[in-house]
């Protein structure tokens, strides 16, 4: 992997906060853990405690083509989904969030960041070893030390895990007092597994969720025409396939060509009503100081 002298700095500012994913005692860079015996290992610069395992992630047939694409294309897969997807993630909700933050002085990581790299500066955790992922990594055992982060963002994860209350008690751990987290759920959304699909959030519920946080804001992430558009082409699919399995997954991929008609959704996120059928939200909460 190239090195850059911020991917240097980062790397360095992980090792300083490195703990054991099961005791939280503090590890050197042997990745060996004196007090549990819990282990790690290096491959190359990436960390690696253990992730999904090979199973996991090709269980599910249109996973196991997402899996390939994302192997295969790295860092443009999120532009090839952003081109595709009839999901219009409302403008400017990421980069605004890491810009409130000294990223050249404050540790923030993308939990789940699959084959993102928002920022030189940012950790990168997956339970995937994608090229870009710094910590391969369950996400409920980070091998981070209490308190740790500045801020985090998780997107578009919490709906592939059993258990968010455990990831979410997990951000909480790690997080400093006053350290902040931005979260994007789904809400109206059709199944995807990733390597799995377990649930959707509501307004309240995603409320709910972080009620050990101070929650600062919940804004519609993702407005109602991307709602309609996934529902819609799942619909359409079906429809024109006629029973078949085989005549569906030739067909889904032409309903993509109705992909743009999300654009509509730059105006209706800012209907008053828009939380009604979102796609999905977005909460930013601070763990109380
Ligand atoms: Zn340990």
């Amino acid at each position: 992997m190239q090195q850059t002298i911020a991917g240097t700095t980062r790397q360095d500012r992980l090792l300083e906060v490195l703990a054991c994913p099961r005791c939280h005692a503090r590890l050197d860079p042997s990745l060996a853990c004196a007090v549990c015996g819990t282990t790690g290992r290096r491959d190359g610069d990436r960390l690696d405690f253990g992730g999904f395992g090979e199973g996991e992630l090709t269980a599910d047939p249109l996973n196991r083509i997402k899996e390939l694409v994302k192997t295969r294309l790295h860092r443009l897969y999120p532009a090839a989904i952003r081109l595709l997807s009839p999901v219009q993630e409302r403008p400017g909700l990421v980069a605004p969030f890491l810009r409130s933050f000294d990223l050249d002085r404050d540790l923030v990581a993308d939990f789940g960041c699959g084959t993102h790299r928002r920022d030189e500066r940012v950790l990168c955790l997956d339970g995937g070893s994608y090229g870009n992922v710094d910590v391969v990594t369950d996400l409920r055992r980070l091998p981070l030390a209490d308190g740790s982060l500045a801020g985090g963002v998780s997107i578009a994860v919490l709906e592939h895990v059993p258990d968010p209350a455990a990831h979410i008690a997990e951000m909480h751990r790690v997080l400093r007092p006053g350290g902040r987290m931005l979260v994007f759920v789904p809400f109206m959304q059709p199944f995807h597994a990733s390597p799995y699909d377990f649930q959707r959030f509501t307004e309240v519920g995603l409320r709910e969720q972080f009620g050990a946080f101070e929650v600062l804001g919940v804004r519609v992430g993702a407005g109602p025409t991307s709602g309609m558009l996934w529902v819609l082409q799942e619909w359409l699919a079906m429809v024109l396939s006629l029973g078949s399995k085989r005549l569906y997954r030739l067909i889904l991929p032409l309903t993509w060509l109705l992909s743009p008609l999300k654009l509509l959704d730059l105006l209706l996120v800012h209907h008053p009503m828009a939380a009604q059928a979102a796609s999905g939200f977005v909460i930013e909460v601070r763990k109380p100081a």
